[in-house]
């Protein structure tokens, strides 16, 4: 800091150095000026010597002015990196127009001013924005309170380890008969179920609490197992097959927006929509009519009416 402090005072010097020239280049132009104009006849001879004297004296004390302040000053002192912060250790870089360093500066500085202006508008919204969200959010909990039990108020990925495995060891099997549900895996909160749907294909179910993460269709022949555990990953060879895990994805995205309904929506859901493809082989689409398109059965059923359509007829 003192190296800073003295680098001002430097800077100070130098600008009543400036001054201090400027002055005196005034006061010698004042004595060209003087001598440019001349003598007016005998009777002005001393008054000019007078006044020409006077514009010397001025010029000397401007001179000696000027002097005092040069020998007042030293040379520029070293404020060093630590006082300049990072910017310091530009002056390291090697060749500055080989790296384009003045120009990435110059962007990160328009960066910085944008988000800094954007910080500023954000700032000042979020007073209104915590408003809106306190007022919604209360208005929710109204209609909640309203209209459903606190039971169903639970979040599906939070029910009871016991509860999860009674639901799905009797409770599905029971609801979809036409399916034989297995359970293949389970460690703590995390479930594998293995859902035959006929003589079809066979789908593997991923489940976190009641909350399905994941759905994997397969051909009945195909491997159900990688090693010894499930394997979630592992796409069907048959393009069919793939084309139902897609559509299961999707399925399970739709049912989102309804989970606030029933917690165990999802699950019922699933497995009533994996049911409705047990005539895979033998339905025909809804809107062509047709068995198949392109090779492939109606792979599509839709997530309202379970009817089939072909992936293009949807
Ligand atoms: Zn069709």
């Amino acid at each position: 800091m003192a190296d800073y402090s003295q680098a001002k005072q430097f800077l100070s010097h130098s600008q009543h150095a400036i001054n201090a020239t400027q002055q005196l280049r005034t006061t010698v132009a004042n004595v060209f000026e003087f001598l440019r104009d001349g003598i007016n006849g005998e009777e002005g001879k001393n008054q000019f010597l007078q006044t020409f004297q006077d514009l010397l004296v001025a010029v000397n004390k401007d001179f000696s002015e000027l002097e005092k302040l040069g020998n007042s000053m030293s040379t520029m002192p070293d404020v060093g990196n630590a006082a300049l912060g990072p910017a310091g250790n530009l002056c390291m870089e090697g060749d500055a127009d080989e790296n384009n360093l003045f120009q990435d500066t110059l962007l990160a500085y328009q960066w910085y001013t944008k988000l800094h202006s954007r910080a500023q508008i954000a700032s000042s919204l979020v007073p209104m924005y915590k408003r809106t969200l306190s007022t919604s959010a209360i208005s929710i909990a109204r209609a909640r309170r309203g209209s459903t039990n606190p039971a169903q108020q639970m979040k599906p990925h939070s029910v009871n380890a016991a509860h999860v495995e009674s639901y799905m060891a009797n409770t599905l099997p029971r609801q979809f008969s036409d399916l034989i549900i297995k359970m293949i895996y389970s460690q703590g909160s995390t479930k594998i179920l293995h859902v035959t749907v006929g003589k079809v294909l066979y789908a593997l179910i991923l489940f976190r609490g009641l909350m399905i993460e994941k759905v994997i269709v397969r051909g009945l022949g195909e491997d159900v197992f990688d090693v010894d555990t499930p394997d979630m990953f592992t796409p069907s060879r048959f393009e069919c097959m793939r084309h139902i895990s897609d559509h299961a994805s999707s399925a399970l995205l739709y049912v989102d927006q309804y989970l606030h309904v029933q917690m165990d929506l999802k699950p019922r859901f699933v497995m009533a929509w994996l049911q409705s493809h047990k005539g895979l082989m033998t339905d025909s689409c809804q809107k062509c009519g047709k068995h198949l398109n392109n090779g492939l059965p109606p792979t599509f059923r839709d997530f309202k009416s379970y009817a089939p359509y072909h992936t293009g007829c949807k």
